[in-house]
């Protein structure tokens, strides 16, 4: 074999690295629609409405009324590390938003025809807009009306990544996977209310409302009604660690793991420890191959959980695991104890 002539080092072009990035977190639609209605939320938004054409792959906008962003700091937010949510290590180490990479946003309009629209002022005329395609300009900001917030619209995913395109599923999967995201984020904050849309339609439609018939509600709406009426609600506090949502009873359990739900300081988790607790918990009242379906908030100081462990951010560190496994497997198995002894089981699905 004939041996490579020597190159030289050199560093990657701006788009490049990002396009590079934008392979840990952008994966598909659901991977932008959570990046950006993440964005919304740090930015204290009320109400936040996902709409999709396609699936998302020719259009993905997500609207919110939160801060809106500074015209001048509009370049910025496209750029890659570049975040107003922390500045320094112990921003990190407390790191209460759900964004704080700054990488999301450079990530997705290095594959994408991005456009965002932003307005930190009352008056609706005072809006402004920026304009990435696939980064090959550099971004150029114009006056745009809109209300106080911000619009991001992502146009033709992958357009210019075409490897990447080619992984995309059917519009009815990448709508299904949008929809998971959506029902995910929507349960992580009931002081939020929701629109979601797909081909002109609206699919969901959850008012905001932290009070016990409109969380209820919501629950209903994203997880069906027969749910919420075979479900234990559950709210136990013990030191600082507090546990509190839905979980289904043996009756209502499923073929399969797909309906479970578990929030650490309003971030959805998937946690080896978390799932072993729960599973323990169950082991007694669930025949074997079956799933409990479940939505549960567990509150903890946030200098007890390290989130900055993988770029999704779908993993928690506990400092003191065992201290939460233990209080998790003993709420739920007592709970579980209590409801109803001796109910034999019968499949829901
Ligand atoms: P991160 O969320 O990690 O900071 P992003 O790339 O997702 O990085 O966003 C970059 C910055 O753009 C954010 O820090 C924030 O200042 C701003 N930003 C993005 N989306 C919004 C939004 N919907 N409302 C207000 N500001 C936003
Ligand atoms: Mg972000």
């Amino acid at each position: 074999m004939e041996l490579r002539e020597m190159q030289r080092i050199q560093v990657l072009d701006p788009r490049l690295a990002n396009q590079i990035a934008a392979g840990e977190v952008v994966e598909r639609p659901a991977s932008v629609v959570k990046e950006l209605v993440e964005n919304a939320i740090d930015a204290g938004s009320t109400r936040i409405e996902v709409e999709l054409e396609a699936g998302g792959a020719r259009l993905i906008r997500v609207r919110d009324d939160g801060s809106g962003i500074a015209e001048d700091d509009l370049p910025l937010a496209l750029s890659r590390h570049a975040t107003s949510k922390i500045a320094s290590l112990e921003d990190l180490e407390g790191v209460a938003s759900l964004g704080f990479r700054g990488e999301a946003l450079a990530s997705i309009s290095s594959v994408s025809r991005l456009e965002l629209i932003a307005n930190v002022d009352e008056d609706p005329c005072h809006g402004w807009r920026v304009v990435a395609e696939g980064r090959q300009m550099e971004p150029r900001v114009t006056p745009a009306p809109h209300p106080r917030g911000t619009s991001v619209t992502v146009r033709d995913l992958f357009f210019n990544t075409p490897a990447r395109r080619k992984f995309l599923r059917t519009e009815k999967t990448e709508y299904g996977h949008v929809e998971e995201a959506f029902r995910r984020l929507a349960l992580s904050r009931f002081d939020i209310a929701w629109v979601l849309r797909h081909n002109q339609k609206t699919v969901h439609q959850l008012p905001a409302g932290n009070d016990a018939p409109r969380r209820e509600r919501r629950i209903a709406a994203l997880l069906g009604r027969s749910f919420l009426d075979s479900a234990l609600h559950l709210d136990l506090e013990v030191g600082s660690l507090r546990l509190w949502g839905w979980v289904g009873l043996p009756t209502h359990s499923r073929a399969q793991a797909d309906q479970q739900y578990f929030f650490v300081n309003g971030r959805v988790v998937r946690d080896r420890l978390v799932a072993h607790a729960i599973r323990q918990a169950y082991r007694d009242v669930l025949f074997h191959g079956r799933h409990p379906v479940f939505v549960l908030y567990l509150e903890v100081d946030p200098l007890v959980v390290d989130v900055n462990v993988h770029p999704t951010k779908h993993e928690v560190r506990f400092r003191d695991g065992r201290m939460v496994h233990d209080f998790l497997f003993s709420s739920l198995h007592r709970a579980l104890a209590e409801a109803r002894p001796g109910e034999r089981e019968t499949p829901a699905t």
